[in-house]
Order: C-alpha cells, then structure tokens, then sequence
C-alpha cells in the first residue's frame, strides 16, 4: 500500500498544482498551504505531471467530443437537405447533398476512430459468429435447461 500523499489528498490540490505549474517554489508552496516541504517536493516530481497529462487528455477529449458533435450536426443537416431535394426534383443539390454527407461520413469514421482505438467486433453480423451461434444452440437442444441458459446468455451478448 503507497503512503499516501498529502498535497493529493488536500481539498485545494487542484490550487496547489497550479501554483506549483506557475514555477513558485515548493518552499513557499509548503508555508502558504501548510504542508510539509518533502510533501509538496515529492508531490512535484512524482505526481503533478501525471496530474497534468491526465488534464490534457480530459481536456482533448472534449474538444473531439465537440467537433464530433459538430460533424454529427452537419451530417443531419446535409441529409435533410438531401431529403428535401429529392423531394422536390433537385437532384443536382441533391447530389451536392449526397457528396456533403459522404465527407461528413468520412469524418465521423475518421473522429470515431481516433476517439475510439479499441477494434469493434461486431459478432452479430460475423458469419462465422451466426454460424457457430446456430451450432451451439442446436447442440444443446435436448437439455432444456442448458438450452434456454444459453439463449438467455446470448442475448445478453447481443445486447451489450
Ligand atoms: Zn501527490
């Protein structure tokens, strides 16, 4: 179990780090939220970048979280206006529309990917998946109990 850290645990770190990121000294740190110079050192060196770099990330993600928004809307916009060309015979803005949302696809991917590193594997439409899917439920046909367990489990998959 790590000792735990003083200037971590204290109610104004957020305050502490940011005066510390501004280059005060630690000594005076120390005196000016009464904390001990070895603490405040250590917290310092060992936990402020940590402290830091966890700020920027948060701080990236929020903003591709917004122009994922963004993208999002335009892509709504362009798909009414495609709709609404369409409807009326425009097939030349509705062309531009098609050739907007398909930029804006292209982008949503591009965010979604970088937001999103982890590979979706998507089980349902696997065909292998359904394949073996149908081979363990038909397998299980003459136990009942293991039958519905099974199916019971795969929904819950197909839900997640
Ligand atoms: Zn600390």
């Amino acid at each position: 179990m790590p000792r735990r850290c003083t200037v971590c645990d204290h109610p104004e770190r957020h305050g502490i780090d940011e005066t510390l990121v501004t280059g005060a000294p630690y000594r005076s740190v120390a005196k000016r939220f009464e904390l001990s110079e070895s603490a405040v050192y250590r917290h310092k060196t060992e936990h402020l970048p940590a402290h830091l770099l966890k700020a920027k990330e948060v701080e990236e993600a929020v903003r591709e979280d917004d122009l994922l928004d963004q993208v999002r809307n335009l892509q709504a916009h362009a798909l009414d206006i495609l709709e609404r060309a369409e409807k009326a015979g425009d097939l030349r803005t509705a062309l531009a529309a098609i050739s907007q949302a398909r930029g804006n696809l292209e982008l949503l991917g591009k965010l979604a990917g970088e937001l999103d590193e982890r590979p979706v594997v998507n089980l349902n439409v696997s065909p292998e998946w359904l394949e073996l899917r149908a081979v363990i439920v038909g397998a299980l046909e003459p136990h009942p109990t293991a039958h519905r367990a099974i199916i019971r489990a795969l929904e819950g998959v197909n839900n997640s």
